[in-house]
């Protein structure tokens, strides 16, 4: 099948509704989808009908509603079109099995809502994202919410925002105007970085089955500083995944895009074209679920681990993001004059301020363990959020904040030396990899989320943040207009206010240095260190305030939300302390014990023969003093770990973890490692063998 027609095949998408629906339905559901006018159950019937034969005759004989509880993947219930008939059966798909599924809600996560409130969870379609066919099941994307109607998962959220995010945006077009959009809307743009190695290895590791990440394992001779994986050929077994991958991605209607080997060996990146906000949070669930199954069945497993090695880097998802109307235009598109394009400043400021105000909830939004194991090092932003904007816009900004003539830097051509080789203008700036949130070019890179994350909680704040702005700006605007002043003046002076206000949010230099830290503590900017001093932010009385003033989260879906990620961190590090003093105990002891064992008798016999044992001795010495340490940190570590579940609430045992366990694991690996490279027969496969096994 060539490309064009592989394209979309497993999607219900607009062609598909098209010739599956009578007219009037369709003309029905593509409201409900653009403008979210709301379904009747007459119009459910008979596209939920429709969606059955046109997945029947896929060979389709089962339907799930695919939706994304607080765990951070996908869930999925099976049932199949059957109905008897009779003694036989008929393939049958309702209007109420389509609009509404009823999962058993007490298996998940809900953070006592639950308790509070009824076991009961219901899904409910979202027709804003399109039906797809996934292992010859049809998934219909969906909510996920609880008897009393709390959102118990991360699309709902997200859902809300656009609604708002639209509102504020349309009022300032409309300020300038525009009366012909209908909808604006949030674009989002991910790019993932994962690991691939060997599936047998893999499986050797407990760490790596456990925990998705190295917990002991001494560095190799040779990690990324030969700088030569970044970019290099696709290794063959790379690249027939990678095939395998862009296909089904297309099939289910991705715009998989770009793809590169990236910094650490082993590790690859994968992006994907933008799309809707919520339609690119349901795909890049989607990329995640497939990078893990067809690694699989390549005989590999995909790490999406912040921090599946220690000494390399580890790996991110950048949340590309921008706003855009159903006319197609980029509200961040700063054109050929920037400083003249007042739409343009207007929401370029309210992103500055929106930063400003709640860049403690972003962060918060991207915190766990993982994310951890990464931020603030050398590779990943720094845990300060702040916004690089590049000279030319903070140029202009600086000349709107003063009142002074802006100058447009003149862009010089670029001349390579070589006549056969085009000659093109120079971009007015260079980028910027160390910021956490950076302008490049006509939309906001968002660089703090782990590999592993939903990008629904980013979103979702980001949205409502922004949008609290624009309704505020709109507000102001509007009284201005109203009282008869020029709008370009207006949002001169509201642009040259936000500077005044906010400008300690910009910071255009490298994130990675301490001066950075030092500086943004002078600013008064929050460094949020770790998970645990981030996920609190989320229930601020100024964050509780935001969410409720715009419908997208209750003081009661906050709480709990914020509790299942304490809970979700004091987990993940129980687990790991239990697995790591699991493959200590069980592996490495013995292995510890075997070789002394046979240093022991071969001194011995040695020294029988009157033959010099210096080396011996040397090298049991060594073992003998680390086994000493080996021992007391083991002994830490086991009695820390037994007291994270008498901790009371969450947030305790996620400080208890963070305070004590870490660093009890910290200290017990140095000791390991040190053994590592003297003990032979080392009863696991070495970073070497994980790092080059393809
Ligand atoms: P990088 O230089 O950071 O590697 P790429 O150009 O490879 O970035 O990828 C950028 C990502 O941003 C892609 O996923 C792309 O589709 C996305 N993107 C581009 N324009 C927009 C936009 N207006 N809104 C959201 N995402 C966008
Ligand atoms: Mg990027």
């Amino acid at each position: 099948m060539n490309i064009s027609e592989l394209f979309g095949e497993g999607l219900f998408n607009d062609q598909a509704m098209k010739t599956a629906l009578p007219k009037d339905t369709y003309r029905v559901l593509k409201n409900t989808i653009k403008k979210g006018e709301p379904l009747t159950p007459d119009v459910a019937k008979i596209v939920a009908n429709a969606m059955k034969v046109w997945a029947v005759e896929k060979g389709v004989t089962h339907y799930t509603h695919w939706f994304q509880p607080m765990t951070g993947i996908t869930a999925e219930k099976h049932d199949s079109f059957v109905v008897p008939s009779g003694e036989g059966a008929i393939m049958e798909f309702s209007g109420t099995s389509l609009v509404r599924g009823e999962p058993d809600a007490s298996s998940f996560p809900s953070g006592g809502i639950r308790e509070t409130f009824e076991a009961r969870g219901y899904t409910a379609w979202d027709p804003t994202s399109y039906a797809f066919i996934k292992d010859g099941i049809l998934c219909i994307p969906s909510v996920f919410y609880s008897y009393s109607g709390e959102a118990l998962d991360k699309k709902t959220p997200l859902l809300r925002s656009l609604e708002i995010i639209n509102k504020g945006a349309l009022r300032i077009l409309r300020l300038f105007g525009d009366n012909s959009t209908g909808r604006v809307f949030s674009t989002v743009g991910v790019e993932q970085e994962f690991f691939l190695i060997d599936k047998w290895i893999f499986n050797e590791r407990p760490d790596l089955v456990f925990c998705g990440r190295t917990l002991l394992g001494a560095k190799p001779p040779r990690g990324q500083e030969m700088e030569d994986h970044y970019y290099g050929t696709l290794k063959p077994r790379v690249s027939a995944f990678f095939k395998e991958l862009n296909r089904e991605l297309w099939r289910l209607g991705i715009y998989a895009k770009t793809q590169h080997n990236e910094v650490a060996p082993s590790q690859h990146e994968l992006a994907c074209i933008f799309a809707n906000g919520n339609i690119s949070a349901d795909q890049n669930q989607l990329v995640m679920e497939l990078l893990k199954s067809l690694a699989k069945k390549h005989d590999m497993e995909c790490l999406l681990h912040e921090k599946p090695f220690e000494g390399v880097n580890g790996s991110g998802k950048h949340n590309n993001w921008s706003l855009a109307t159903d006319l197609g235009e980029n509200l961040l598109e700063p054109g050929k004059e920037p400083h003249k394009n007042y739409r343009f400043l207007v929401f370029l400021s309210s992103v500055i301020k929106a930063l400003d105000k709640y860049g403690s909830l972003l962060r918060a939004s991207i915190a766990d363990a993982g994310c951890d194991c990464r931020l603030g090092a050398n590779e990943a932003p720094p845990t300060v959020v702040s916004v690089y904007l590049g000279s030319e816009i903070e140029n202009i900004l600086n000349a709107l904040e003063t009142k002074t003539d802006y100058i447009p830097l003149q862009k010089k051509g670029i001349n390579l030396g070589v006549t056969s080789l085009a000659s093109f203008p120079s971009d007015t700036t260079d980028r910027n990899r160390t910021s956490p949130f950076a302008f490049t070019g006509n939309k906001f890179e968002f660089r703090m989320p782990g590999s592993s994350a939903s990008v629904s909680e980013p979103n979702f704040i980001l949205n409502t943040m922004v949008a609290e702005v624009l309704l505020e700006f709109a507000d102001h605007l509007e009284l201005k207009v109203k009282m008869g002043e020029d709008l370009e003046m207006a949002v001169k002076e509201l642009v040259s206010d936000t500077m005044k206000n906010h400008k300690r949010i910009i910071f255009n230099g490298d994130g990675y240095s301490q001066q950075w830290v030092q500086e943004a503590a002078k600013r008064g900017l929050p460094n949020l260190a770790t998970a645990v001093d981030a996920i609190p932010q989320l229930i601020t009385r100024k964050s509780v305030d935001l969410f409720e003033r715009h419908g997208i989260l209750s003081r009661n879906e906050l709480v709990p939300r914020c509790d299942i990620m304490l809970e979700d961190y004091a987990k993940q590090i129980n687990i790991e302390a239990l697995t790591m003093i699991g493959m200590i105990e069980s592996r490495i002891i013995p292995a510890i014990f075997k070789y002394e064992n046979e240093l022991v008798t071969l001194s011995l016999g040695k020294k029988q023969l009157n033959l010099p044992i210096i080396l011996e001795e040397d090298i049991l010495k060594k073992i003998s003093a680390l086994t000493e340490s080996l021992q007391k940190a083991l002994t830490t570590l086991k009695n820390h770990t037994e007291k994270i579940h008498t901790q009371e609430t969450p947030i305790k045992a996620a400080s208890y973890c963070k305070d004590y366990i870490l660093d009890d694991m910290n200290n017990l690996r140095e000791v390991v490692d040190k053994l590592e490279k003297v003990v032979v027969n080392w009863p696991f496969p070495s970073y070497a063998d994980m790092l080059y096994s393809i």
